[in-house]
This record gives structure tokens, sequence and C-alpha cells, in this order.
């Protein structure tokens, strides 16, 4: 365990109504779907799950995926069995909103079309559970069966956004820019993952170019006074995940207690917390409440107040986000009479 056994904290942090907003469906893939498919091969459970395990780079971890998860994902009824059990684990620790993405060129190898794979995925969500499936695409994708398979999702109505992800370092090639005004045009939600393995500046580049309002980690932004205020001002969400940044050895990431997420918090950043890909950082969402608790400081009414900026991101109707809020609202003040 990363953080203590704490009972009351871990019966707490299940009530609190919360959002998952950056997770990998491919690297959220069940342990036990793995071992049923090969019980030899996965005998064992992943040396990565240990708490002291980290990545010697991004690399590394591509390479792990390979060998572990993508030979599972070859149908969309993989796709299906997967999220119902991911999906189901959300629902389990208190999440009622979700947002999960999946790698779009992966479903070139796929017998079924992308909207039949993004309606299996959907179908696997528990009832009360809202989910929001994004498609996600590297940096240099663009181009045989992949460029066919991008441009057409803008036109699925099963799909709510698409996601920059993959390696960061890779140039942002000019397509990119042009396909995030498009896809907006669509009526598709866009992210981009940034300020990871890069730098503040980078966060920077994207903001510019993508023109998105939400960045995946974004940690990075730390280094830079200017990107700081700029994500103030122009109210960006970081979709932060705490323990991936630990696990892969992210700058600036030596411990969970000296991880950003505590002073961007501090300067009023709308972050949110995420498990990112639970299987390669054997982590829960929980868990990551857990660490903003005990190696950040995190009372429980700031842990309620990072609840509620998952639910002010969300794609949600604003009645609705209101309820959830609402609902965050009255265990605040309950905490403050308790107090
Ligand atoms: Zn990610």
């Amino acid at each position: 365990m990363l953080s203590p056994v704490d009972d009351a904290l871990h019966a707490f942090i299940l009530a609190l109504p919360k959002t998952e907003t950056h997770l990998h469906l491919e690297g959220a893939c069940p342990f036990e779907l793995l071992q049923k498919l090969d019980p030899v091969k996965y005998a064992a459970p992943p040396p990565f799950w240990a708490d002291d395990f980290r990545y010697r780079d991004f690399e590394q971890f591509m390479l792990l995926y390979l060998e572990y998860c993508a030979a599972f994902f070859t149908s969309a009824e993989r796709y299906h069995e997967a999220a119902k059990i991911v999906l189901g684990r959300c629902a389990a620790q208190g999440c009622r909103y979700v947002e999960t993405s999946f790698h779009l060129p992966a479903l070139a190898f796929l017998r079924e079309s992308g909207p039949e794979v993004i309606r299996a995925i959907r179908a696997a969500a528990p009832r009360g559970l809202e989910v929001r499936v994004f498609a996600g695409v590297s940096h240099n994708d663009y181009t045989g069966a992949a460029r066919e398979l991008i441009d057409d999702c803008l036109a699925w109505p099963e799909l709510d956004g698409i996601d920059l992800h993959g390696p960061e370092d890779l140039p942002v090639e000019p397509w990119t820019d042009a396909l995030w005004a498009r896809a907006r045009a669509a009526g598709k939600f866009t992210k981009a993952h940034a300020g990871e393995f890069m730098p503040a500046s980078f966060v920077d580049l994207i903001l510019d170019r993508l023109q998105v309002t939400r960045i995946e980690h974004g940690v990075r932004s730390i280094e830079s006074a200017a990107t700081v205020a700029r994500l103030l001002r122009d109210n960006i969400t970081l979709d932060v995940c705490p323990i991936s940044n630990l696990k892969l050895a992210v700058r600036g990431v030596p411990t969970l207690s000296a991880h950003p997420i505590r002073r961007l918090f501090d300067a009023g950043v709308a972050v949110t917390i995420n498990s990112d890909d639970p299987f390669f950082f054997g982590n829960t969402l929980a868990d990551e409440y857990h660490a903003l608790h005990h190696h950040l400081g995190f009372s429980r009414s700031e842990l309620i107040r990072v609840a509620a900026n998952g639910f002010r991101a969300a794609l949600l109707p604003d009645h609705v986000k209101r309820t959830h809020l609402a609902d965050l609202a009255r265990l605040s003040a309950e905490l403050a009479c308790a107090g």
C-alpha cells in the first residue's frame, strides 16, 4: 500500500460522489481476463504492481502494454468484457461519472466498426453510472488506415470526444490543430495529454494550438508561474493522476509528497484526480484520494473540493452537475458541523 490503511477515511472516500475523467480502457485491462486467456503466462501478479516499481521511461511502459494487453483487445466483445469490469469497479468506488478512452488506430485491426465498439463499451456501464467515450490518438497516427478512422470518427454519434495521447515528445503534426477544430465543430469534446513528460512550455503550445480546456496530467505546468496563471485565467482543468506520475518517474515527482498537485490546488487550479492506467500502476481511484490525504495533507473538505472539480468538468447537463455538487456541499456542511 502506498498509503497507510485508514478504515474510516476509506469509508469516507468510497461514499464520496466522484468522477474519473482520465481512464484509458486498454490500460485498465482487468487482470482476471488476461488470466482466463492464458493462465500460465499470467500466473503471477505483474511486477509493476509493487509499490516501489518505477518505469524506466515511457517506452518501457509502452512495451509492457504490448506484452500484456495489446493482444486482448481483438473484438467489440473483448472491449465490452473489459469495460464491464472496469466500469463496475468505478461504480463500486462511488464514481458517478466516467470518461474513458480507447486507442482509435487499434480499431483498424477489428472486424467491427468504431460505432459498434463504442456501443459495446457503453452497454457495459452499470445502471446509474454516466459514461463518456473518447477516441485516443497519438501525435504520429495520421497515416494509413488510422488516418481514415481519425477522419471518420468525427461523424460517429456514439463518440463523445477525442484525446491526444501516446509519447509526448513526438512533434505535434500540423493536421492535429485542424482536426481538433473540426472535432469541436462536429460537437465532440476535445482534450489532450501534455505536461507529463514535457515541460510547461508544451502545455502552452497545446493550449495555443489545440484550443482545449482540459489537459490530461499537465503537472509540469508548475514549472512556470506564467503557465499556472494562464490555467487560472482560462479556467483550464487538469486531469491529474498522481500514482501514475510517481511510477512513471515524472520529473518533479520523486515521491508522492513532492507531487505538484498540492501547489496547483493551492494556487486555485481546477484539478481532478484519476487512475490513468490502473492495470499498469496497480492503483484504484480510492488509492489516489488516500494518497492526497496521507502524502499531500489534503483534508477531507479538500478531497470534497477535488471531487467537485470533476463534476464541474464533466460533460453533463447543468442541472445534473448541480445535483452532484449539492450532494458534495451537503457532505462538506456535515463535516463542518462534526468538526
Ligand atoms: Zn493518460
